[in-house]
């Protein structure tokens, strides 16, 4: 099908499996007409190679141009002292929601039926990383120390952000999720201003309140209770991954950041360099990335039809690449989602 490409957006294949799914993802976006024009860029380790900076300007540039970019998992460059890309990206455009859905699609395992969204401040709390060392007696890192902060503007914006997640998709709760007993202030601020966003929408969206370890506890006894949640950086980033090992683990498991000028959208894995260039990685988490993309520029016609492949395909277990039981390799798997579009 030949598709008309009027959306800027930029690609990043990435490092270690990046391309191999990215070139996947690539085939079955253009499959269905998706309607990316593609600024392929560089960042991390082939980015290194090529041009000594693992986040060269013009990726950078690319990105602030299209507001838009599809991600493929980055090695983290080691002994160079590079700060973290992802954290870059996210200062860089204040990304400051990290959006991570969460739904069964392989059918029959322990924990079927689950479709829910986890909502995570990406730019404050612990994550500010303001670590230091205190001597003690002659051991120079005797104590360690870390401090986080959280601003009452961005627990506003983020909560907001998951509230109005809610009413567009036709989710019907929001849950705050918080320590407030403990850390009174750093996550009281949260919760005063969940309270307070809540109230906004009242009678439109449930809003109710989670401990968070209680909350890390009910998502194993009963993770159908939870539709959107939201909740600060460093809680959320653990969530985020208790809720993938879910339904299948990472290889299932899409994320967006989501700023107000940019959007980048990634697969929750890393680069795999054990199965790297061995057809072996699954391409979904990337295509479930690509389609939140397709859903951000109001294709959702498209990300359904994908959706539905997926789904199709899935049944079919021989069909599927090894980390979900089957016995194709990421070509062979991406010809037979093809097939179920
Ligand atoms: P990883 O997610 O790359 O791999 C963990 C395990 O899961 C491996 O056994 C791998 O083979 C398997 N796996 C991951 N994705 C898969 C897929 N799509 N299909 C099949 N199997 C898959 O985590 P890691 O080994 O800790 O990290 C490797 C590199 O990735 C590191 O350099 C790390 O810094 C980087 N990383 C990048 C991102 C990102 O760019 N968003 C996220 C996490 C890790």
């Amino acid at each position: 099908m030949s598709a008309e490409k009027t959306i800027p957006a930029t690609l990043i294949p990435g490092d270690g499996i990046g391309p191999e799914i990215m070139d996947a993802v690539t085939e079955i976006l253009d499959a269905v007409g998706a309607p990316f024009a593609w600024d392929k860029q560089l960042a991390g380790m082939a980015a290194v190679e090529a041009t000594g900076n693992p986040l060269p300007p013009q990726t950078i540039d690319s990105i602030r141009h299209t507001g838009l970019a599809l991600k493929s998992p980055l090695t983290t460059p080691v002994g160079g002292g590079f700060k973290s890309i992802n954290v870059t990206l996210r200062q860089e455009f204040g990304l400051y929601a990290n959006l991570r859905p969460t739904r069964t699609f392989v059918p029959g395992g322990r924990f079927d039926k689950i479709d829910l969204v986890l909502v995570r401040e990406n730019l404050e709390g612990y994550y500010a990383a303001m670590e230091s060392y205190i001597p003690v007696g002659d051991d120079p890192h005797g104590i360690a120390t870390g401090a986080g902060y959280n601003s009452r503007a961005e627990c506003n914006r983020i909560v907001r952000f998951a509230f109005e997640y809610a009413v567009k998709h036709g989710r019907k709760k929001v849950t705050l999720v918080h320590k407030a007993n403990i850390l009174k202030l750093l996550t009281g601020l949260f919760l005063e201003e969940g309270r307070k966003v809540a109230k906004e929408y009242e009678g439109r969206v449930e809003c109710n309140e989670r401990i968070v370890d209680a909350c890390a506890m009910q998502l194993v006894i009963d993770p159908w209770q939870y539709d959107v949640i939201v909740t600060t950086n460093l809680f959320g980033d653990i969530l985020s991954d208790l809720t993938a090992g879910l339904v299948g683990g990472l290889g299932m498991a899409p994320g967006a950041n989501i700023g107000e000028k940019a959007a980048v959208f990634e697969a929750v894995h890393g680069s795999a360099p054990d199965i790297a260039g061995k057809n072996l990685a699954n391409p979904l988490a990337l295509l479930l990335a690509a389609n939140m993309m397709l859903e951000h520029v109001g294709r959702d016609d498209l990300s359904k039809r994908i959706e539905s492949g997926i789904r199709a395909v899935i049944t079919k277990r021989e069909l599927l690449t090894r980390d979900l039981g089957g016995n194709n390799g990421t070509r062979e798997f991406t010809a037979a989602l093809k097939q179920h579009l």
